[in-house]
């Protein structure tokens, strides 16, 4: 590309490059920072996922958020792809999963038992997680709390790896649910899926968004939720913004919705704020 343009096309291509360079290892200096100060500045949000047909709280998803020192609030899209190509991945991984058993002790002092927690594993936590299984078995136990309350979600990619579906393998023996995150952006099959102890699809936001009026994403949610059911799978829908769209779900037989119109992410003091309005309503 940058020959085409010539000299300068080239210093504009290779400038934007740098900025881009310069932008990720500030990224990683500030990430790698906050994890030797224990998270200073990171903390977990909690999204509800409710049962599609009974509106019952199934369990919550926790996704990790960070405020830089300069009070910037860095998305997880933006500083989980760094993490990953940093390695910082895994001691990021071993904070999320700490700090979502402390978060859990909170919410036991407010009378909030969760029945279910979904945790994110990226893929380079998969490939490069020595011990992985072992480590969060570790974490779990010194928290005493139990592995049928934890659910991973992981993506595509760990299914099409023979040393990511060895580590499939060994989360199911440790007792933990799996669900394959983003479900239709990657290349996976159902021919895959049925090889390994999956139990749960989500299926990707990106889908969700256009129902029920786009025809096409109505058809592959539709023809989703039913090869899912057919291999007992749950399915999750991801991203759910508006009542037409949850109604088009729940006439699909979707299992469980997630999204802002259920509830957005929040912080373990909102969960329970959250928790007892709907309690008073039931
Ligand atoms: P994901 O696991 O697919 O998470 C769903 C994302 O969709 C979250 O973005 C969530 O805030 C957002 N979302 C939920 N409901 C709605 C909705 O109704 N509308 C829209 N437009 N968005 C909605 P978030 O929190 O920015 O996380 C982005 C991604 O970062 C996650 O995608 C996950 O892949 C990764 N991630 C987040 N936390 C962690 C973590 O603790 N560990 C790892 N390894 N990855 C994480
Ligand atoms: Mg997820
Ligand atoms: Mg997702
Ligand atoms: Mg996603």
């Amino acid at each position: 590309v940058a020959k085409t343009h010539g000299k300068n096309g080239f210093r504009f291509f290779s400038e934007a490059i740098d900025t881009r360079v310069r932008n990720d290892l500030e990224l990683e200096a500030g990430l790698r920072q906050a994890l030797q100060d224990d998270g200073g500045g990171l903390w977990m949000a909690y999204q509800p996922q409710l049962h599609a047909q009974t509106g019952q709280l199934v369990g919550v998803e926790a996704l990790v958020r960070w405020r830089r020192t300069d009070g910037q609030q860095v998305s997880p899209g933006e500083f989980i792809p760094v993490a990953e190509r940093s390695s910082l991945i895994t001691e990021l991984g071993d904070w999320v999963l700490t700090q979502v058993c402390r978060d859990l002790a909170t919410l036991r002092n407010s009378s909030v038992e969760l029945p279910k927690v979904s945790v994110n594993v990226s893929p380079h936590q998969l490939l490069h997680g020595c011990g992985l299984v072992e480590r969060i078995c570790d974490t779990l136990a010194r928290f005493g709390e139990s592995p049928q309350r934890f659910e991973f979600e992981l993506t595509e990619s760990a299914l099409m790896d023979e040393d990511g579906s060895v580590v499939l393998d060994a989360f199911h023996a440790a007792g933990f649910s799996l669900s394959i995150d983003d479900f239709g952006t990657g290349y996976s099959s159902f021919g895959h899926i049925k090889r390994f102890y999956v139990g749960e699809l989500k299926i990707d936001q990106s889908f969700v968004r256009g129902l029920p009026e786009d025809g096409e994403n109505a058809a592959i949610v539709r023809a989703v939720i039913q090869m899912a059911h057919a291999l007992s799978l749950k399915v999750v829908a991801e991203g759910v913004e508006t009542p037409l769209q949850a109604e088009f779900l729940r006439h699909c037989g979707c299992d469980i919705l997630q999204g802002y119109l259920l509830g957005r992410p929040m912080s373990p003091d909102q969960l329970v704020g959250y928790l007892r309005a709907r309690c008073s309503v039931e």
